[in-house]
């Protein structure tokens, strides 16, 4: 699962992507960290693990991870080819999400490649690129199926009549992620892995006093604006400061942010914001050996979860000892918790929780 970072050249993609891969890099030895320049692992924060963590002493803490993709050089006319524009198409698809960076900073010397900054007018440049690279394999989809209709085929024939309704709502300039159709229509629009459909969130990239008082940036607002019409998210961050900040030790960083009256990083909340855009979430195991934050999609129930960590444990999964991490902090250990019947015995059907501790029992 990985979320690609795109906007404009000088927005503060790299700036933004350092940040994420510096922090990456303190947090755990994840050897595919460096196997890629272009791809960053990063921690999910987790105050849970934390607590889990200061709690057993383990010899080894292993957080959630996500995986972003600096998707550098994408510009005007990158659909039609200009600059390497079809590469940086392809580098999106084969994303699972966007993170969206606009510029809402001011900085003569920092170029902006349309002369200004004016967040609606960038995030609709980059969306009708997205746009026409759709459109371009949308219609590729209804010609092929228009042909099959002819020669009878009615699903073909439906198809291309689905594809065609798509096709003139992009052509206005809309992106297919808000394209509403039926369910059946929509599975159906799933298949054709189009970048304008892809889940984002906007990251915007203000300066030190604008991040201060975001709320009241009218750049912010713009995009805030833009998010809000498609029920996406919008993190406001500071590129600059979190690449200072990601090189902090985490005492440090903790101290660094009370000053600034800041309760959490931008960095740290687009990372648990993208986590939850993919549709993850994370269960917990807890012991002497290691603290450990699983991923796992919303929904997964219990034996897939134990899968997660071996397949012995899907393969004989018995049944799952859960509590809930409120639960535990609120009664300070384990056993005090299954003192007050708070630990459960979960069966195969049990749909895990976000937060859950969990003790797999299992046949081997
Ligand atoms: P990219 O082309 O989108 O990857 O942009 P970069 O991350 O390379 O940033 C372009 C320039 O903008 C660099 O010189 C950064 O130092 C600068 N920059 C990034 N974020 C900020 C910011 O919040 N404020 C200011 N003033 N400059 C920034």
């Amino acid at each position: 699962m990985k979320l690609g970072i795109v906007g404009l050249p000088n927005v503060g993609k790299s700036t933004l992507f350092n940040a994420i891969t510096n922090a990456g890099a303190e947090s755990a030895n994840y050897p595919f960290c460096t196997i890629d320049p272009n791809v960053g692992v990063v921690a999910v924060p987790d105050s849970r693990l934390d607590w889990l963590s200061d709690f057993h002493k383990p010899k080894k803490t292993t957080p959630a991870v996500v995986e972003f993709v600096d998707i550098a050089g994408l510009v005007k006319g990158a659909s039609k080819g200009e600059g390497l524009g079809n590469k940086f198409l392809s580098n999106i698809r084969a994303t699972d999400a966007i993170v969206h960076v606009v510029r809402c900073f001011d900085d003569p010397n920092v170029i902006h490649v349309e002369g200004s900054t004016d967040p609606l007018r960038d995030i609709q440049i980059i969306d009708i690129e997205l746009i026409m690279a759709d459109m371009e394999m949308v219609q590729r989809r209804i010609d092929k199926c228009s042909k099959a209709g002819r020669t009878g085929d009615k699903k073909a024939a439906h198809e291309a009549e689905v594809f065609q309704g798509l096709q003139d709502w992009l052509n206005e300039g809309r992106s297919a992620r808000s394209y509403e159709c039926g369910e059946d229509d929509a599975a159906l629009i799933a298949t054709a892995e189009l970048l304008s459909l892809k889940p984002i969130i906007y990251a915007a990239n203000l300066d030190e006093a604008g991040f201060s008082d975001y709320q009241n940036n009218a750049y912010y607002q713009q995009v805030a604006g833009v998010a809000a019409a498609e029920g996406a998210q919008v993190i406001p961050v500071c590129a600059q400061l979190e690449a200072e900040i990601a090189q902090l030790e985490p005492d440090e960083k903790k101290l660094f942010l009370d000053d600034l009256g800041i309760p959490e990083s931008g960095l740290d909340r687009l990372i648990k914001a993208s986590y939850a855009l993919l549709g993850l979430i994370s269960f917990l195991t807890a012991g002497e050996d290691e603290c450990r934050a699983w991923t796992i999609q919303k929904g997964t129930k219990a034996p897939q979860a134990a899968g997660k960590i071996h397949t012995d444990f899907e393969r004989g999964f018995i049944r799952a000892e859960v509590v809930s991490f409120d639960d535990l902090v609120a009664n300070g250990s384990m056993n005090a918790a299954k003192e007050k019947g708070l630990v459960r015995s979960e069966g195969k059907d049990y749909v895990m929780q976000d937060g859950d501790i969990v003790l797999f029992r299992f046949n081997v």
